[in-house]
């Protein structure tokens, strides 16, 4: 089998963690052809992230005691996870090298006091660069022929959308093709870096957080592999987040529409277009366990086995916030939809969830957290002071739950056991929208609810 197979931070969290996938691999290399995926180590792109910030704020000691510390990272973790001395050496000098670049360019950030996005991209990427250099150094070391190559290199091409750009399919098919079709041919094993790529100038870009799953589906996708499995620190998908439901349940297999919607609603991390080129060229994917290789995982596929479950999984967004428009004079004219959406797009402000009351006086949205602010701004300048709109107002405690399963669509009276189940609780819900697909449900709560409304549902439908 061609397996395209990629692992997740926590995954590669340490020396010891980093050595245990590498003897997965090697199990598997032996009687397929394996495309290796790394993300970064855990917690260091967020680190990276915030060493960005500290340098784009001028605090050079914080600047100072962050790179050490990632520096200090990683040594220890080849000390760990390689033991052969001449192997160790080779990867701490290419580790010290792409140390020192990153450090090179933390200063200049540091100087100017100022990051662009295509700074913040170069400097987030050193994350996955190093993860696969001491990836290489324990195959080495376990005798497998490997070499690794940054998502550029690997073939991967974007547009120049910074901070989440988007991959050039056609071109990125043919490079990589390319370019790791020779190196599987030659019967040697690549390491591919997720999350970054390059744009047509050959300048680093990232393809949004969570980034390295949808690095393995486009290769997959780019291969023609035949599975894609996603390594990761859980058996699999489950029917809720377990930090929320202690008895939350894995499942065996979701549709890619499932798959997708859980995704869109934050389950598992899973970057929400991951699942586009591997649904697109009906590859499957695999979720599976690397504390517990032997679980056979959740298997994402165009055919799922039949079951019964009408619910699948239940999910919580933590980071969102709600606004709502008001406005009496809004009631029979159309285009404030289309003008608050609108507005918001050309702050490249994404809407997941909108409803419009009865009465069409009121228009409620769903935005991320970090966007209220802005999209306030820009709505408030946009439509207060025409008369369509009289009020605008936000919060930004809430919480969205997201009630996700295929066969909800045609079953009647989902929406009334699944508000009934939370009313009982006596949690009050501020606004609900059902997609067309009639995949999900998803509704709002105050934050102090989220969790318990979650739990509600989870126990209403016995997942
Ligand atoms: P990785 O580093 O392997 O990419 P992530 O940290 O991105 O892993 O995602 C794995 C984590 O996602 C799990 O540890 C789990 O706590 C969380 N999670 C949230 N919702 C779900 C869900 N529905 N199913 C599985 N895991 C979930
Ligand atoms: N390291 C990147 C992140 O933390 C990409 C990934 O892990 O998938 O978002
Ligand atoms: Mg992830």
């Amino acid at each position: 089998m061609r397996l395209v197979m990629k692992f997740g931070g926590t995954s590669l969290g340490d020396g010891q963690r980093i050595n245990n996938a590498a003897r997965i691999v090697k199990e598997y290399v032996e009687n397929n052809e394996v495309i290796v995926v790394c993300s970064a180590m855990a917690g260091v792109t967020d680190t990276l992230f915030a060493l960005v910030d500290r340098a784009s704020r001028g605090r050079v000691r914080d600047v100072e005691i962050t790179l050490n510390n990632l520096s200090e990272k990683h040594f220890k973790a080849i000390d760990d996870a390689i033991k052969n001395e001449e192997i160790k050496k080779d990867v701490k000098s290419i580790v010290k090298e792409l140390i020192e670049d990153l450090r090179r360019a933390v200063l200049s950030i540091l100087y100017l006091r100022e990051a662009t996005p295509r700074s913040r991209d170069y400097v987030v990427s050193f994350g996955e660069r190093l993860s696969t250099r001491i990836m290489w150094g324990a195959l080495t070391e376990l005798n497998v022929n490997c070499k690794y190559l940054d998502g550029g290199d690997a073939g991967i091409i974007t547009d120049s959308n910074f901070g989440e750009a988007n991959p050039l399919m056609e071109i990125t098919r043919l490079e990589v093709r390319r370019r790791i079709g020779s190196l599987l041919d030659r019967g040697i094993t690549p390491l591919v870096t997720g999350y970054i790529a390059v744009n047509e100038e050959g300048v680093i870009t990232t393809l949004g957080r969570g980034g390295s799953d949808y690095t393995a589906t486009i290769l997959g996708y780019c291969l023609d592999a035949d599975e894609v499995w996603l390594w990761s620190d859980v058996d699999g998908l489950m029917t809720a987040d377990p930090r929320i439901v202690k008895n939350a349940r894995v499942l065996s297999t979701v549709s890619f529409n499932e798959a997708i919607e859980m995704a869109i609603f934050g389950a598992k991390g899973l970057h929400p277009r991951a699942l586009e080129p591997a649904m697109k060229s009906n590859i499957n994917v695999r979720i599976k366990n690397t504390f517990n290789p032997p679980h056979p995982g959740t298997l994402i596929t165009s055919k799922p086995e039949k079951s019964d479950m009408i619910v699948k999984a239940v999910l919580l967004v933590k980071d969102v916030a709600m606004i709502s428009v008001r406005g009496a004079s809004m009631v029979g004219r159309p285009g404030t939809v289309a003008k608050i959406l609108e507005t918001l797009a050309k702050e490249n402000i994404n809407v997941m969830m909108i409803s419009q009351s009865v009465s069409e006086s009121s228009v409620s949205i769903v935005i991320k957290r970090e966007a209220l602010p802005r999209a306030l701004n820009r709505l408030e300048t946009a439509l207060l002071g025409t008369s369509l709109v009289e009020d605008i107002e936000s919060e930004d405690d809430v919480n969205v739950v997201a009630v996700i399963g295929e066969r909800m669509k045609g079953t009647p009276g989902v929406a009334s056991r699944v508000f009934g189940a939370v009313a009982k609780k006596g949690i009050n819900i501020r606004m609900i929208a059902q997609g067309s697909s009639e995949l999900n449900i998803s509704f709002v709560v105050k934050e102090e609810d989220g969790y318990e409304a979650v739990r509600a549902i989870h126990e209403e439908y016995g997942l």
